[in-house]
Order: structure tokens, then sequence, then C-alpha cells
């Protein structure tokens, strides 16, 4: 079997003392990616392309003209718009979509030399946590093929897992970057709202997308970052802040206050195991000097309920463009304009994501758009100020990521708001629009990744990546 490196640097240096080249990692990519093919992580590979841009990339390397990413092979997560590329969103809606420009994070990657491997499974339009809902299938989680990769970005993270490629690039909207690093063991950043450029997504709830890495490495994910990151004249949401180079000031900072949710420790919800890694995590830090507290969080059972609210009503008024007309999928049998919408979505769409269009279509509807839509907007707004304040004390909040590990495939409630309650610590960052990130914090006794997050202010991804990296050797 090739070798796998852990970090972009490791890679260069093997580029650099001639033991490999960027062709020969992609070659071992391939090769993986063949071995697993059964993990169902990508809706398509890219293998002739990848191997001529790799030449070109070792090519660059040899005049000295080579980007940043050199040497960085990704995968993508199938909402992603690639020029030339088919992009489906894991929808027979979109299956046989090709993007007619590419995103803004691709031509960033692409202009530092990155590798671009294939398309990675995903939820259908990133509607889910478990990647089940996906047109293609779910994705097995390789540490237990029967059990899921998470979702929705699960197929990216199976592919950083299983050594399919170097690092890849999901979305979060509320939790799906993160939640999927958990269950496999990886890194997963999901930036401040309005760090990462979203032209070229695929649009779910546009007040909650981002764009973020899954890595092996913290040093990788702030690398990544500080590509894609920074203003963008096709995204008028994002920050005009100029944007660190993270990855060049990855140092420990001392000593830092951080707060964890009490709720986490206590609720009957959060498997066992993952309460003892949580507290096993308490302990360490507090050995090494930092401060750690609990604190209580009113608004907690708010959290999912408003997130569902707004990310649906978001995603019913986004999801309107896939007409049947415009682009996409057409239903053969559609006879009359009324007909072609009726029947091309009907027969397009999948279940959870027509639940969301029917649920969010209500939520703004005339009748009822002030107890609901309006009201989770408030609601909102009380969320983001008590994490700010909390913030305002504290360096970062630790919580897990996940209140279970991975489950097994097909076993997703039937009820769809028991799943959705299993997003609970991850849609606080997205509601508030704050950054976070899961990092791999062992196994349990089954042998399941377990991951923990770290929750910072707005913009304060440096601290975040500083913190992370030392976390990681904790
Ligand atoms: N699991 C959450 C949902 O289903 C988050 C999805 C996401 O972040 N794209 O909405």
């Amino acid at each position: 079997m090739a070798k796998f490196y852990s970090s972009l640097t490791e890679i260069k240096r093997g580029l650099q003392s001639a033991e490999i080249t960027v062709e020969g990692l992609v070659n071992g990519y391939l090769d993986q990616i063949k071995k697993n093919a059964h993990l169902n992580a990508f809706n398509e590979v890219f293998e002739q392309e990848a191997l001529t841009s790799a030449k070109e990339v070792d090519n660059r390397l040899k005049n000295g003209t080579a980007g940043k990413l050199a040497g960085m092979v990704i995968a993508i997560k199938d909402n992603i718009c690639y020029k030339g590329h088919k992009v489906s969103a894991s929808s027979k809606i979109l299956k046989d979509f090709t993007s007619i420009y590419s995103s803004t994070v691709v031509e960033r990657l692409l202009a530092q030399d990155v590798v671009i491997i294939g398309r990675c499974n995903c939820d259908e339009f990133a509607m889910g946590g478990a990647n089940e809902t996906s047109w293609f299938g779910p994705v097995k989680n390789q540490a237990d093929e029967t059990r899921v990769s998470g979702g929705s970005s699960g197929g990216s993270a199976v592919a950083v897992q299983a050594n399919m490629c170097h690092a890849a690039i999901g979305t979060d909207t509320g939790g799906s970057v993160r939640q999927p690093a958990s269950f496999c063991g990886v890194v997963g950043l999901k930036p401040t709202y309005g760090r990462i450029s979203r032209h070229g997504i695929i649009a779910f709830a546009s007040s909650f997308d981002q764009v973020g890495p899954i890595t092996h490495s913290v040093e990788d994910a702030a690398l990544l970052l500080e590509i894609m990151a920074g203003p963008d004249e096709y995204d008028s949401t994002l920050a005009q802040k100029e944007v660190p180079e993270f990855s060049k000031h990855i140092e420990n900072t001392g000593k830092k206050k951080i707060a964890y949710l009490q709720e986490a420790l206590s609720s009957p919800g959060v498997d066992t195991e993952v309460k003892d890694t949580l507290v096993k995590y308490i302990d360490k830090l507090r050995a090494d000097g930092h401060t750690v507290k609990p604190i209580a969080f009113e608004q907690l059972d708010y959290l999912v309920p408003a997130y569902y609210i707004l990310a649906m009503a978001e995603a019913s008024s986004n999801l309107a463009r896939f007409d049947g007309v415009h682009y996409g999928y057409r239903s053969p049998s559609a006879d009359d304009l009324q007909s072609t919408y009726k029947r091309s979505r009907s027969e397009g769409f999948g279940k959870e994501v027509k639940r969301r269009i029917m649920l969010g279509t209500f939520v703004l509807s005339a009748g009822y758009y002030d107890a609901y839509y309006a009201k989770a907007q408030k609601v909102r707004r009380l969320i983001r100020e008590k994490t700010d304040q909390i913030l305002s004390e504290y360096d970062f909040i630790l919580i897990p990521t996940a209140p279970e590990p991975a489950f097994a495939i097909g076993k997703e409630e039937k009820d769809p708001v028991v799943t959705y309650l299993s997003d609970i610590f991850t849609v606080q960052a997205s509601l508030a629009g704050v950054p976070a990130i899961s990092l791999p914090a062992g196994n349990n006794s089954k042998g399941l990744p377990l991951g923990l997050q770290l929750l910072t202010k707005h913009f304060n991804e440096q601290e975040l990546l500083n913190f992370s990296k030392y976390f990681l050797e904790l």
C-alpha cells in the first residue's frame, strides 16, 4: 500500500526529496478509491483528469512555479460547482446537470495547484445527517461498514478517513462538515458565516451555508481556509476583512478560559461514552492549567426548532428554481406547464427534500409567518446574543459534536423530529454564525470515532486553530 501523509507539510518534504511525485500520490489515492468503492463515498471520480493535472503540477514544481497547494489532492462535495463537471447535490433532479461555471472556492483552490480527484456523495441537497437521503445511497463508515458516515458531507468525510484523497471540501449548514468529521475520526471546520464565498455552492439555507475543509490535520484545515476565504464580488454577504495566513501562525497561545454545557453531561440523550470523553478532556485541560467551567444555556431546547424552521423556510425558497423548466430533470409525462412543475418536482426530489419544502412553505405562508418564521428569527437573535455573551467571557465553548457515535445504516428513526434532535450540538454555531471545529477525540469501546467541538467568537479562527492543534496533542 502507498504511504499516506497526515499533512501537506509532510507531502512537501516527500516531494522535495523526490521520494514521491504528485502523479504517484494520485495513483495511490485512485487505488484506495478502487479498493473502497463499496463505501460509496464518490459520486464520480475524475481519474484521467486528476492524473493529467498531477503531471502538470509536477512540472510546475520542477520549474519553481507551483502554487501553495501543490501536492494536495482533494475531493469536493457534490454540491460545489466545478465548471464542465457534473454537480448533482446527490439528487435525481440534478443528476445529469453539468456546471457552467466554477464556484469561487474551486477557482481559488485550483489557482494554488490543488488536484481535484472527484465529487463526493452527500445527503440530497445537503439535507440530512447520515448521508441516507442521497439519491446515490448511503455512504459506509470505514470504521464499521454497517454504520453511517454521518452527513451531509458523508462522502467527503469517508474519502479523507479512508485515504481516498488527502483532504476534502464540504459544506456546513447545521453541522454537515463537523458531524461526519466526528463520525469518521477526522478534523472538520465550519468557519465564521461570511468567511468563505458561497458563490457556486448549491444553496440550501443561505443564511447558514458555509464551506469548510475536512482534513487529517489542523494545519491543513488552516491552509485550506486561508486559500478559500476572503472577499468575493459574487457574494455580498462576505466580510470584507483581510484573511490572515492562518497556517503560518499556528502557535500555542497560553492558558484559556473554556465553558462547557452542563447539559451535555446531564442529558439522558447523550451517549455515556461521549460524556466520558468530554469529562476526560475537561480533566486534561484543567490539569494543564486552563480554566474550565460549566455553564447553563437556557435556550438549549430552542436550538433545533429554530434551526429547522429557518433552514426549511430558506430551503423552500432556494429550491423553487428546480422547476423542470430551467434546468435539471423534466418529467417525461408532463404535458403542460403545471404538470411540468408538479411532476418534475414530485419525481425529481426525494422524501426528505419534499418534507422540507412543504414545511418551509408552510412557515412562510401568510397565516403562519409570524407564528413560526418571525418567531424563529427572534429566537435566533437571542441565541446569537447569548452565544456572543458567553464567548465574551470565555475563549471557547467545548461540547460534543454529536450526542452519539455513528449509528447503524437503515436505523434512522422513523420520526424525523428525533433525527433532527441529534443536531443539537452543531446548530448553535450555525445559528450564531460563529466558527466551530470538530476534533477527533479517540474511539469508543467499539472502535467508533468520537468528536469534540470547539466554538469561538466571530472571525476568531486563528485562535481556534491554534488551540485545536494543542488540543489534538493533549
Ligand atoms: N443535519 C442538518 C440538517 O439536516 C445539517 C445539514 C447541513 O449542515 N447541511 O439540516
